[in-house]
């Protein structure tokens, strides 16, 4: 604007008087304002900091005021056709607020007072000032006004929504910084982004060293053999990959003091893919500790007592033999009872012993090509006087002619310990006896061109779904009016489980209460080319060997 004004100036400066209206003159005094303001705006634009550019805003614009107010006055006051200019300048007096109002109305009334007394302005003029200066300036106080009432609201929903972010994080703060347990951020690259004093305590580690650091560096973790875990052993960096959650109570960490630590470790990802992880650990060494003590305890124990009662039920056998003894029916009823007992009791100490062993790692396994079929069937027939003693008809599915093709070609390889699979399979059909009443077992052997899978189904009590997620842990029973009665330890399905984990095989049940259960075991099925040639293999082995 004040641009115009000044070529307004330039043209009325360079045409002869006569040939620029009255109406568009420029004073030289309005051109100096109008120079002033357009250098001000320039210096404002070009320049102006944040924090100056309020101030030269404000000059620049009370500048153009005067230049337009000055130019009012010369050009005939309220017949100026320059009144449209104060109009439009007018209006933004609220965007400075009261810098702005305030002047702009003590100008208004300063140029009323001149109006109306000096220069004696009728009804008419009254009309005309009103609606050129008053009006525009109200509309712009009331603009201003609204906008700085909503900038209030906004201010204190701000405000309000600061005062909560903080204390959620001075809470979230508290929490992390009391808890007993290790906590460490780390970021989509591996980095640590936090870390908790527990954390820092357990591993040795000062703050502003660990934080930015690889996690690799700070928790150092090591496998079983004391090798730091890669790729998917790598629990951290799994979790980074496919975020989700995983844990272990296998690993250790190293603090650095090179102290060795059992750690539980539970690793959680944060929100999307790459948006990080947060680990959670706690120093389980004495718990460890105190864990392989109690089963040191057990497998001693058991083996200790395996001996005596081993003696007892081959005493006890060569009593009712009546070969080799002579007694009457009753002392035959009281020692088959005896018999019974001492047979209870052996199992129950193998078992204590194999679980022991499966804890520490002493579980051996001696892999060897297995063909399942004939193999399972050998454990169905060796267990079929057990299911008929209590009146149930047990089925092999095989035999059955219902599998065609596994008639044609009943040759189900795999590479696993015999002796495990067989004490697994027994486990699981003996279940199936004891658990049911009355009804009949099957026992079934599929496979694809990659699984080898193994079903015992029975028409039993079933589980309930409530137990079904507990049923492979150490010890757990299903405790309800259909199984009290019926004795047990809880140990078979967990030994099942080890048993079949060692094997590298998975076993699972589907189960419903009252309409019976079926457990099943899946293995990796060796195809027919491989065993040939692991049987080959094994076959110039033994007659290569030298003889003993
Ligand atoms: P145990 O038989 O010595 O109690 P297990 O570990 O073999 O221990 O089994 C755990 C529990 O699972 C049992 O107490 C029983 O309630 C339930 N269970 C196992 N097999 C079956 C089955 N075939 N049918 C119904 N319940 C079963």
């Amino acid at each position: 604007m004040s641009v115009l004004i000044l070529a307004l100036w330039g043209v009325g400066y360079a045409l002869p008087a006569a040939q620029l209206p009255g109406a568009f003159t420029v004073t030289p005094l309005a051109a100096v304002a109008a120079a002033l303001t357009a250098a001000l705006s320039m210096v404002a634009y070009v320049w102006g900091s944040a924090k100056v550019m309020y101030g030269l805003s404000l000059g620049s614009y009370l500048l153009l005021c005067a230049t337009s107010l000055t130019i009012i006055i010369t050009t005939g006051n309220l017949s100026s056709i320059f009144l449209a200019l104060w109009l439009v300048v007018v209006v933004f007096a609220g965007l400075f607020g009261y810098a702005g109002v305030a002047p702009l109305t003590a100008v208004t009334v300063g140029y009323a007072v001149y109006l109306f007394t000096y220069l004696h302005g009728g009804r008419e003029q009254g009309v005309v000032f009103f609606t050129a200066f008053v009006l525009p300036l109200g509309i712009s106080y009331g603009i201003w006004r609204k906008k700085s009432f909503h900038e209030n609201e906004k201010d204190q929903a701000y405000s309000a929504l600061a005062h909560e972010l903080s204390q959620v994080s001075s809470q979230s703060d508290i929490v992390i910084t009391a808890i007993a347990d290790g906590v460490m951020a780390v970021d989509d690259k591996g980095l640590i982004q936090l870390i908790n004093p527990a954390a820092l305590n357990i591993l040795g580690w000062d703050r502003q060293d660990a934080v930015g650091l690889d996690y690799h560096l700070v928790l150092k973790l090591l496998d079983h053999q004391d090798r730091p875990p890669e790729g998917d052993a790598d629990i951290i960096l799994r979790v980074l990959r496919s975020n989700q959650t995983a844990g272990s109570d296998e690993l250790s960490a190293t603090t650095s003091s090179g102290k060795k630590l059992m750690v539980s470790l539970l690793v959680s990802p944060i929100g999307k893919l790459g948006s990080g992880v947060i680990v959670v650990f706690r120093d389980i060494t004495a718990a460890k500790a105190e864990e392989r003590e109690q089963a040191e305890f057990i497998s001693t124990a058991s083996h200790e007592m395996r001996t005596p009662v081993a003696a007892i039920e081959g005493y006890l056998g060569l009593a009712l033999n009546p070969s080799t003894a002579t007694i009457d029916e009753k002392a035959r009823a009281y020692l088959s009872r005896a018999h019974e007992s001492a047979q209870h009791l052996g199992r129950l100490f193998q078992d204590l012993l194999d679980v022991s062993k499966a804890e520490d790692g002493r579980l051996s396994s001696n892999p060897a090509v297995v063909e399942m079929t004939a193999l399972v069937r050998d454990v169905v027939n060796g267990l079929q006087p057990s299911a008929q003693a209590k009146g149930l008809v047990m089925l092999y599915g095989p035999d059955l002619g219902t599998h065609a093709s596994d008639r044609l070609a009943p040759v189900l390889y795999c590479d696993l310990d015999a002796d495990h699979l067989r004490e697994t399979l027994a486990n699981l059909i003996e279940n199936a006896i004891k658990y049911t009443p009355q009804g009949d077992i099957t026992v079934d052997v599929t496979g694809d061109s990659e699984h080898v899978v193994i079903r015992v189904k029975d028409s039993g009590l079933g589980i309930p779904s409530e137990d079904i997620p507990h049923l492979f842990q150490k010890f757990y029973r299903v405790d309800n009016t259909d199984t009290r009665e019926i004795g047990g330890t809880g140990l078979g399905l967990y030994l099942c489980r080890r048993l079949t984990e060692a094997m590298g095989g998975r076993i699972w049940v589907e189960s419903e209460y009252g309409h019976g259960s079926t457990f099943s075991l899946e293995f990796p099925r060796l195809s027919q080319q491989a065993a040939n040639e692991r049987l080959e293999e094994v076959e110039v082995e033994t007659v290569g060997a030298p003889a003993a």
